[in-house]
């Protein structure tokens, strides 16, 4: 079953669309095609309106776990509370230590601000915890000021998200002098990645994995015998080529959701489920369809990467060879091992093995979308689900016949969190 399939019509939007191994009208491209239905974009619209009320619905109840206002604080109080930095205090060491670490594959990244070296391991100060780093300035046209001295609001905001910690998030958020709807989509010269690409990012993965789920001839041997045999194509697709994994559409989403990226903080869950470190990725836009390396090859082209379970075993020999408990967490920490992988079979996320984790990892990307709208809410903006769902089905699976039309920037009302100049669309 796919994941919320009592409250998003999965079926409606699988059933538009049929899985073409090397499709000769489409190049030889192997993907999801929009199947000749002449109802097809009232369909989609039906998914797209369906898939926005259900986490629209489910925001409602998830706001109602926190207050109804906040105060307004004074500029040196805590923001951020005890609680809330030690549960995300190892993120955000990694990331620190990941924007500033030495000499990297192809570039070479600025040192720690305030240090002025390379790795840097700076915890969260009293001024990170305060309203300054949410005191963004958009000087139009120009780079985004980040005023916090590590200049890594976007960083920091994307990791309370994947933490969930959206008292504080929201807390932040009615402050009047905190202006995050900048960071949603920030313009800056460092390259930035703001916490709309966190949503988009899971979005695609999230459609992407539970529409592939509703598709078994294209992971489950049965399935696809018997597929197979109902097949009057020819040649005959073969078995090999009948694999989820093949698709462009579930390429570009793997390369998008594990990119190498400095400001990447927010791609470490998904990396982690797909078993992609960050240096494991080929470091590229992930709109770019040019097949640079097979997918199963852009897997594993790297270390052992640790299982989460490995790390009980990994403290428990620490331990025998006479460190103290409280420090293996450090040492681990030090020596980046870290859980970097979940699934037991690797690069194969719809394996009947893997399916306890696909699971869990579906209800985290659902849990990101619901706290990234109540977010979006408490900075009194919103996000245009039906926009973003119907960009999200274009990137995985557009080709002409998917008819729409275009919805002009201009005309989208203001009140919602978008692409600064990017139009939207809607299927017909
Ligand atoms: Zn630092
Ligand atoms: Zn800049």
């Amino acid at each position: 079953m796919a994941h919320q399939a009592h409250a998003i019509p999965w079926g409606v939007l699988s059933s538009n669309f049929k899985f073409t191994s090397k499709s000769a009208r489409h190049g030889d491209e192997t993907n999801l095609f929009p199947r000749k239905n002449p109802a097809q974009g009232k369909e989609l619209m039906y998914f797209a309106h369906g898939f926005a009320q259900a986490v629209e619905s489910m925001s409602r109840t998830e706001r109602e776990n926190y207050p109804s206002s906040y105060d307004v604080t004074g500029s040196n109080d805590l923001l951020i509370d005890d609680v809330t930095e030690s549960k995300i205090r190892n993120t955000v060491r990694r990331y620190r230590m990941a924007i500033t670490r030495g000499k990297q594959r192809g570039y070479c990244p600025s040192p720690c601000p305030v240090t002025y070296m390379h790795g840097c391991t700076c915890p969260l100060s009293p001024v990170d915890r305060s309203i300054l780093p949410w005191k963004l300035e958009d000087n139009l046209n120009q780079c985004v000021e980040y005023p916090s001295p590590h200049h890594d609001s976007t960083e920091l905001f994307k990791t309370l998200l994947l933490h969930g910690q959206i008292d504080a998030l929201l807390r932040i958020a009615a402050q009047p002098s905190a202006s995050i709807e900048i960071i949603w989509a920030p313009v800056c010269c460092r390259g930035q990645i703001g916490w709309g690409e966190l949503m988009r990012s899971t979005l695609m993965s999230y459609i992407c994995l539970n529409v592939s789920f509703l598709k078994p001839e294209t992971y489950d041997a049965t399935a696809r015998a018997a597929y197979l045999r109902e097949e009057h194509r020819n040649p005959p697709t073969k078995p090999e080529d009948l694999d989820y994994r093949k698709a462009e559409g579930y390429e570009r989403m793997l390369k998008r959701c594990t990119a190498r990226a400095a400001y990447g903080v927010h791609l470490y869950p998904h990396q982690e489920f797909f078993g992609v470190g960050p240096d494991g990725s080929v470091d590229q836009n992930w709109r770019d369809s040019n097949p640079t390396m097979p997918v199963l090859e852009t897997h594993n082209l790297h270390e052992y990467m640790p299982l989460r379970s490995d790390i009980p075993v990994v403290t428990r020999y620490l331990q025998q060879k006479g460190l103290p408990l409280e420090l293996a967490p450090e040492v681990l920490d030090h020596a980046e091992y870290i859980p970097r992988r979940r699934l037991p079979i690797a690069d194969d996320p719809l394996h009947p093995e893997n399916s306890e984790e696909l699971r869990k990892y579906l209800k985290y990307c659902w849990k990101l979308l619901v706290w990234c709208n109540v977010v979006a809410e408490g900075t009194g903006k919103k996000i245009n689900w039906v926009y973003e769902i119907t960009q999200c089905i274009l990137d995985l699976w557009g080709v002409d016949e998917l008819k729409r039309r275009t919805i002009h920037y201009y005309v989208i009302d203001r009140e919602y969190l978008q692409l600064p100049r990017v139009d939207g669309y809607s299927f017909i």
